[in-house]
């Protein structure tokens, strides 16, 4: 068997365009789709696919560790989050076709499943619900709650927020306040119970970051994330050395090489690679076994589109130190039209499927009637007040 093509179709879901990836053989009706989504990336990812396409045209797609060093290894320079992300949708697409070809779901290829089910949350909103977006950065917190709400009566036990603005790189009382007032009506309309995660965007510089923590730290967050921004890991393992909460990071970094440092300089507690920009399903699973010697859980980031989550299920399903799968529910409507799927969910958990490969088929008709076209890019928004860009 041999690889023949390798595309991408792109889905405009108006944040973000889906890349996804399809890899075709020789053998009639049998190919594997994969995701390879990243913001305000979209043609350079598309270009990447293309760049890395003969390096694997005419290869055994079975050979999923050996096209993967290809690629990445004889790349000579090696790729970046685009690059890698490319690589995770192609890689993906050959596990689809490896569960196809042994007529089982990849979960099973990966170890076999080690939970029944797999604990879900999701993100009220970075910027695609406008409403909730202000609510978090300004006025009142009414729309930010009453989604909440909305999201734990569907079964969900757990949600992640903003609670600041963009910062500058010392900010003052103003800022502590602001978060304080939103986690507190959040956390009293939640209840004890409910786990809610706060995510910084990396917008913080440890000062701030540290404090942030403790001011939220009585209402018990989950976990803080991207406390200070992914470049500089010294700066992250300060802020985990002395914080009083959980901290989580890791979505911008590719390969088991970056995530390295991560657990050598014992900077987080929880890690939250990107199947479709960390490598792939594989590498992912190589970061979370390296993960788990230094006691790390693993909450996987997903913004991203329906292929995406096909791929999680089966990572989170096979992965021992699995924590929490981030779910993606506040982009548009019509998002599993684009899609033939076999993902299921009950009170806040997706439920393992029997179906060969990752069991998610675009239907390139119904993608056809959403191209391409420019996102709005919110992060230009980021300004201080005297207009210096700040981290979004
Ligand atoms: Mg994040």
């Amino acid at each position: 068997m041999k690889i023949t093509q390798v595309k991408t179709v792109v889905v405009n879901a108006r944040m973000r365009n889906w890349v996804f990836v399809k890899v075709e053989t020789d053998q009639d009706g049998l190919w594997g789709w994969g995701e390879a989504s990243l913001e305000w990336k979209t043609r350079s990812v598309a270009g990447a696919v293309e760049d890395l396409a003969p390096m694997i045209l005419g290869e055994d797609p079975a050979r999923i560790e050996h096209l993967y060093q290809k690629m990445y290894r004889q790349s000579f320079f090696r790729p970046g989050v685009i690059g890698m992300s490319a690589i995770s949708g192609i890689e993906q697409a050959l596990w689809d076709i490896l569960g196809k070809i042994t007529g089982m779901p990849v979960y099973r290829l990966l170890g076999g499943a080690v939970r029944d089910r797999v604990r879900m949350y999701t993100h009220l909103g970075g910027g695609e619900m406008k409403a909730v977006y202000e609510s978090q950065h300004s006025g009142d917190a009414s729309a930010m709650v009453d989604l909440a709400l909305e999201v734990t009566a569907r079964g969900y036990t757990a949600v992640k927020v903003l609670l600041t603005p963009p910062t500058e790189s010392l900010n003052g009382a103003a800022l502590y306040r602001h978060a304080e007032s939103r986690m507190e009506a959040l956390r009293r309309a939640l209840g004890a119970d409910i786990d809610i995660m706060v995510d910084c965007h990396g917008r913080h510089f440890p000062a701030n970051a540290l404090e942030f923590c403790r001011v939220l730290a009585p209402y018990r967050p989950f976990f803080v994330e991207e406390p200070v921004p992914p470049e500089n890991v010294d700066a992250m393992a300060e802020v985990k050395r002395s914080s009083p909460v959980p901290i989580a990071t890791g979505e911008r970094l590719v390969t088991r090489f970056e995530f390295r440092t991560l657990f050598e300089k014992q900077a987080c507690h929880i890690i939250q690679p990107d199947l479709c920009h960390c490598g792939g399903l594989w590498e992912a699973k190589k970061i979370a076994a390296a993960a788990e010697t230094y006691y790390v859980g693993v909450a996987p980031h997903n913004p991203l589109g329906p292929v995406a989550n096909a791929a999680a299920l089966h990572f989170a399903l096979s992965t021992p130190n699995f924590l929490i799968q981030e779910d993606m529910l506040t982009d548009v409507p019509w998002r599993w039209d684009v899609v033939r799927h076999s993902l299921t969910s009950k009170d806040g958990y997706w439920l393992p499927s029997d179906v060969p490969g990752l069991g998610v088929e675009v239907d390139e008709d119904a993608a056809r009637l959403h191209p391409f076209e420019q996102e709005v890019i919110q992060s230009l928004a980021a300004r201080a007040a005297d207009g210096a860009v700040l981290d979004w």
